[in-house]
Parts: structure tokens; sequence; C-alpha cells
């Protein structure tokens, strides 16, 4: 008989099979996995029949998720990763390299600014930005040089929209591909390769997590638009964690109604300080009131918009800095999407080294805050707010 060390071992490491399959997806925390023959991982690692080798390529507990994702977002395929930076990384260089440039919109995610303005510019890889609410003006920018055209579903924090089926469409023509960052509008409020983009990229993080608990990201497509990313992907180890994943299942099971009430509370809260005079503006793609509005009614699910807001407030940058230390219900952090209320304020933070002038050149102003809408009842939101502010 083997002796305990290995016995220990073994005992420990089998595997049980359930002939009554669980109703969630377990958690497969294994970093490798057993295969036959020298052929068996061969044919895993070449697509040739499915299975896994190890987690930093794949897992069951991600491909559950995977294929969860590609099907919601009408995609073929997903790749999850560590974080939804490490989708815009893989996303971006799956797709240029030294020499080409990016184009991107003028409110860009700040960490996808960093990505770009940092450490791709480092490596050749320029970027231009644009405002991208009108299509004819994000298509006239295409230089000789640009070779992806990046673009943000619902922008942050300005709400700003892009067409994104009429931009696709005229990128097409022109053979430049297009990815979209659907992290605002979450796989239910919109699909964007549905309307003709390349590739689509999500922080989990935010509304398919839901709970303000993990960090992921996936990137989702056509099978070798997938496969491009996830070499860039595997390679620079940007892998998800089997826990991130189950966690994100288990919030994927209730976006639909997160997002009916997100959209519902954002719509009462947005009316409300619309008619509060504290509130010089309102951004959000569900009122009457944005630019956009009938690009929101036409691109996203239903009339909804999802949670994210902007404000002015009417006393102006000391006002708006005062504000996010006196709400009492909603809570002073970065971040987004979870079940609480969370607010910010970009001129003194996110966008902290942009002048005055160059906030307005972005669509953002020094008295203007993010809020993103939680769960919360909204009547209790709209009396923070108002208190807050005044
Ligand atoms: C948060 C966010 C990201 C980055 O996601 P992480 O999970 O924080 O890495 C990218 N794009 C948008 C629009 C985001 O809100």
């Amino acid at each position: 008989m083997s002796g305990f060390a290995t016995r220990a071992i073994k005992a420990a490491g089998r595997v049980p099979a359930s002939p009554q399959p669980p109703v969630t997806v377990p958690i497969y925390q294994t970093s490798t996995f057993e295969v036959g023959s020298t052929q068996d991982l061969e044919d895993i690692l070449e697509f040739r029949v499915p299975g896994h080798s190890y987690t930093r390529y794949s897992n069951p507990t991600h491909a559950a998720l995977e294929d969860a994702l590609a099907e919601l977002e009408e995609g073929e395929a997903a790749h999850l990763t560590a974080s939804g930076m490490a989708a815009v990384h893989g996303a971006i260089l799956s797709f240029v390299g030294s020499g080409d440039e990016v184009l991107a919109p003028a409110a860009v995610y700040g960490g996808t600014y960093g990505l770009l303005n940092g450490v791709l510019r480092r490596l050749g890889i320029a970027a231009r930005y644009v405002r991208t609410g009108d299509p004819e003006a994000v298509l006239a920018a295409i230089g000789p040089a640009t070779r992806l055209i990046w673009l943000e579903t619902i922008a942050n924090p300005t709400t700003e929209m892009a067409d994104l089926g009429a931009i696709a469409a005229g990128a097409r023509e022109r053979g430049i591909p297009v990815v979209v960052d659907n992290t605002f509008a979450s796989p239910y409020l919109c699909n964007p390769l549905s309307l003709g983009a390349d590739l689509v990229v999500h922080s989990l993080t935010k509304y398919v997590g839901g709970h303000s608990d993990i960090t992921l990201g996936a990137i989702v497509g056509g099978v070798a638009r997938v496969r491009a990313a996830r070499e860039v992907v595997i390679n620079s180890g940007g892998n998800a964690q089997p826990l991130e994943a189950f966690l994100a299942l288990r919030g994927l099971r209730t976006l639909a109604l997160r997002m009916d009430r997100h959209s519902a509370s954002a719509l009462a809260v947005g009316e409300a300080l619309e008619a509060d005079p504290s509130f010089s503006r309102v951004w959000y793609p569900g009122l009457a009131s944005h630019p956009q509005a009938a690009l929101a009614a036409r691109e996203l699910r239903g009339g909804m918009a999802g949670g994210m807001m902007a404000v002015e407030l009417t006393a102006g940058r000391e006002a708006a800095a005062r504000f996010v230390e006196r709400v009492q219900v909603a809570v002073h952090a970065t971040s987004l999407a979870g079940p609480e209320s969370l607010v910010s304020h970009p001129a003194s933070s996110s966008h902290r080294q942009f002048s005055d002038a160059d906030l307005a050149a972005a669509g953002l102003s020094p008295g203007m805050l993010r809020v993103s809408i939680g769960l919360e009842d909204p009547e209790d939101l709209i009396a923070d707010f108002v208190e807050a502010a005044a």
C-alpha cells in the first residue's frame, strides 16, 4: 500500500460526478486539468476538441459564463478576463500595433484613456478622441493610420450615446473595425454585435456582476475575433478567476430584473432633480431633455436607459464637491452598477487633471456629478440628493 501522503493526495483529489446535475454552475477551483495523451492535449489547445488544459486558457466555470454571454450578446463566442480593463487591453491589441491609430470617444472611460495615452502610446500606438454623438463626425475623423474605432454605448460620465448602427455601417464600408464597450448598457439593454460591431467588451464588475463584489471582464464576438483577443489575454496573464465567474453567473440571472429597476428609478430621480432649482441640468438618456433621447429609444431596450446619469449643480464646483460628502443614502465611491447608489465628482477625481476648458471639450462641467442609481427606493434617493444639494 502507498504511504499516507500519497494516499491523501490521491483520495482528496478524486472529483465526484453527481448523477443529478447541480442547479447552479460549480466553481471549478483548479489551475490545471488531467489530460490523457499528448495528442489529447494538442487537440484541446488547437480547438479540435472541446476541453480544458489550464485555467489561464479556459475553465468550465468560465466557459459556462462565456457561453451565456455569447448567447445574450448575440455573438458566437466569448472570453472572460480578469477585469474590464483586461478585456479592453486584449480587444485593442488584437487589432492594432505600432504605427496604428485608434479613434476613441472624447469622454472615454478613464482606464481606457490611461491605457491608450500611457501604455499603448509608449508602444507606438496613437489615439485620437472624437465626440461620438454625430456619426458623420466620427467617420470623417478616420485618418490614414486609423485601424480601430472604439465606442461606448453610453459614455461616462456625460451619457453621450453613439449611434452604433450608423457608425458600424460607415466603418465597414471603409474597412475599419468597430469595438463597443457595452458596460453601461449591459447585454440586456443593447446588443452592439447585432448593430454591426465587430467585438463587444464588458466590465462584468458592473451590471452583470451587479453587487459591487468582483472584478471581471469579457470579450464577445465572432469565433475568429474572440480567439485573436484571447491570444493577447492568455499570453499577458489577464485571465479570470473561477469564483468571480461563479458570482457573475449569479448576477446574470437577475440582470433583467435589476436593469428594469435601475432604469425606472433613474428616470424617477432624473425627473425629480430636473424640477429642483439646485440642479441646473440632468443628463440621462431616458429623459426627453437628453439631446439623443430618440437614439436612446431606438438603441436601448424598451425605452429603458439603465442607472447611469450625470447631474449638474447650479452652485458649481465647490457645491458638487460638498454634495458627495453630504449624501446619506448614496455612497461616495468610484465604480457603478451596484445595489447601492454611488456618486462621484469627476472634476475633482477621474478628471482632476482637466482644466475647465478641457472639461468642456469632453462635454463635462466643473459642477457635474456622476450618479449610479442603485436599487434603493427612489423616493429615498430623491430626498437624499435634494438635501445634499441644498
Ligand atoms: C469600469 C469600466 C471599465 C473597466 O472595468 P474594470 O472591471 O474596472 O477593469 C471599462 N469600461 C467601462 C465603461 C467601465 O465602466
